[in-house]
């Protein structure tokens, strides 16, 4: 198991629930926007919030949007150890930073004192696509590479007294990703920070991330994922949360619905997704059925704690562990099956 690191509020590691991030295209600066956003995004299920840190107000602004929203916060930072400093001392939970890019080993000793006098936590890490020269000359872009990059990145910080580090190695192939992880499970107690970075659009991110974040998850590697996405960014906490819960690491309402087949009755497609979205921000362990026909859903929704099917002549049927319930019209089943949900779920 991997060691405990405390960020913010919550832990990441050592047996604590996998949790969800994601990064900000918001400027810490921009405190009220920064704030309704890290509002909204909280309420999907973000666990943890990164910002892209470049200039000294950013660095200044952590204070100010935490004082608003109870969430994590994790400066993120190329190159400029000042601004590392600025952003542990304006707030920051965390720092994204890589020490063997803020100009030698003076300033990561500044760095490492400001971490360890205010036991804020800092993810390294190596990615793919700048892979530095020494490592691909060594280990050809393998997930070697990768992996001893990031450890060598681990290593400065150690050597200064470090050792509260979340470690990544991304890349945005998927069997490369997968691999590196392994290999650096095997080398290091420190939690792993799993992503499939510049994953792409909506849907084909969202696969890849799965693949890869979740094979990873089903062998117990890994401790808090980010699901990047060229997609806005309630996507990637949306995504996250359902890795997660597809795999049975996080409450909340799973909906199971039938891909319809020449049986279906009713528009059971539009329904699953309205469905969906009311469920959205419950976090109970509910298992909901909506499928097409009763003739098979209801026997096929039976390990559902509710479900609903299409009955044909406008008419729908409720059911609850493979038994009906009730039977209502189609105009009624949104007002019907909502409130039997909320009764479920006692909400
Ligand atoms: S539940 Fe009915 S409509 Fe849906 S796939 Fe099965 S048989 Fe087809």
């Amino acid at each position: 198991m991997s060691i405990k690191v405390k960020v913010g509020d919550i832990f990441i590691g050592g047996g604590a629930p996998v949790s969800v991030q994601t990064m900000s295209v918001i400027r810490p600066k921009e405190v009220k926007k920064a704030v309704a956003e890290a509002r909204a995004l909280k309420s999907l299920g973000c666990d943890i919030l990164r910002y892209a840190v470049l200039d000294e107000e950013d660095a200044r602004s952590f204070s100010a949007i935490k004082k608003e929203v109870g969430l994590p916060l994790v400066a993120d930072i190329h190159y400029d150890y000042k601004l590392a400093l600025l952003s542990i001392e304006g707030g920051a939970d965390k720092i994204r930073i890589n020490p063997g890019n803020i100009g030698g080993e003076k300033n990561v000793r500044f760095v490492a004192e400001a971490l360890k006098e205010r036991g804020i936590p800092v993810r390294v890490g190596a990615n793919a696509g700048s892979l530095k020269k020494e490592f691909e000359e060594k280990y050809g872009r393998t997930e070697v590479a990768l992996a001893e990059s990031a450890l060598k990145q681990v290593s400065i910080l150690e050597k200064y007294g470090v050792n509260n580090v979340v470690v990544s190695v991304k890349s945005s192939d998927v069997s490369l990703m997968v691999k590196a992880y392994e290999y650096i499970a095997q080398k290091t107690d420190y939690p792993l920070h799993l992503g499939v970075t510049e994953a792409g659009t909506k849907l084909s991110g969202t696969v890849k991330n799965a693949i890869g974040i979740g094979s990873l998850l089903l062998k117990g590697i890994g401790d808090t994922i980010r699901v990047s996405l060229s997609a806005p960014i309630e996507e990637e906490v949306r995504a996250g949360r359902e890795i997660l819960s597809a795999l049975g690491l996080k409450k909340g309402v799973k909906i199971v619905a039938c891909p319809t087949c020449g049986r279906c009755m009713w528009d059971c497609m539009k329904f699953a997704e309205k469905t969906e979205e009311f469920t959205k921000n419950i976090d109970r362990d509910v298992k909901i059925a909506v499928m097409g026909c009763a003739v098979n859903g209801v026997g096929e929704g039976k390990d559902a704690d509710l479900g609903i099917a299409g009955a044909g002549n406008g008419e729908c049927v409720i059911f609850r562990n493979g038994r009906i319930l009730k039977k209502v019209s189609e105009k009624d089943a949104e007002r019907e099956f909502f409130g039997e949900i909320e009764r479920c779920c006692r909400i």
